[in-house]
């Protein structure tokens, strides 16, 4: 009998596989030290997250654009019930929204390098992909104070 396993719709990770969908390419990019979306070439609209196609004029050929690395934070709160699974051990971990520049996308993600009592809203931050330990990637931005 073998162990179970995450069912698939419960584990997003699977979307950094090309064969699985075509925001793909995010991954790839995020490897590159990129942080990226995609833009609709048609109306100009910039979408956060990543599309497959435009939410606004439904077109499905879109292009991908590269996004400031570095932002401020416009809100944040830390987490200390409810962790994600995996998570358990890191009670306080800060999250946020943090403001690309002048994009007009705010992005939530994982804030690290200072704990929350030491953060404030405006705080500067910078992009910072990291590996998973199976070979996956992902981002979180890093303070910069
Ligand atoms: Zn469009």
């Amino acid at each position: 009998m073998s162990a179970p396993s995450t069912p698939f719709l419960l584990d997003f990770f699977p979307q950094e596989d090309a064969k699985f969908t075509r925001v793909a390419p995010f991954f790839t990019h995020l490897r590159e030290g990129r942080l990226t979306t995609t833009k609709c070439p048609a109306d100009g609209s910039v979408h956060w997250p990543p599309r497959v196609s435009c939410p606004t004029c439904h077109r499905d050929q879109l292009t991908w654009i590269d996004l400031p690395k570095e932002g401020r934070i416009y809100a944040f709160s830390a987490l200390y019930l409810g962790l994600p699974l995996g998570m358990e051990k890191e009670a306080g971990a800060v999250v946020g929204l943090v403001e690309l520049g002048d994009t007009g996308l705010r992005i939530f993600s994982r804030i690290v390098g200072k704990k929350y009592e030491e953060l404030k809203i405006g705080d500067p931050v910078r992009l910072d992909p990291f590996p998973l330990p199976d070979g996956r990637v992902f981002y979180r931005f890093m303070s910069k104070v």
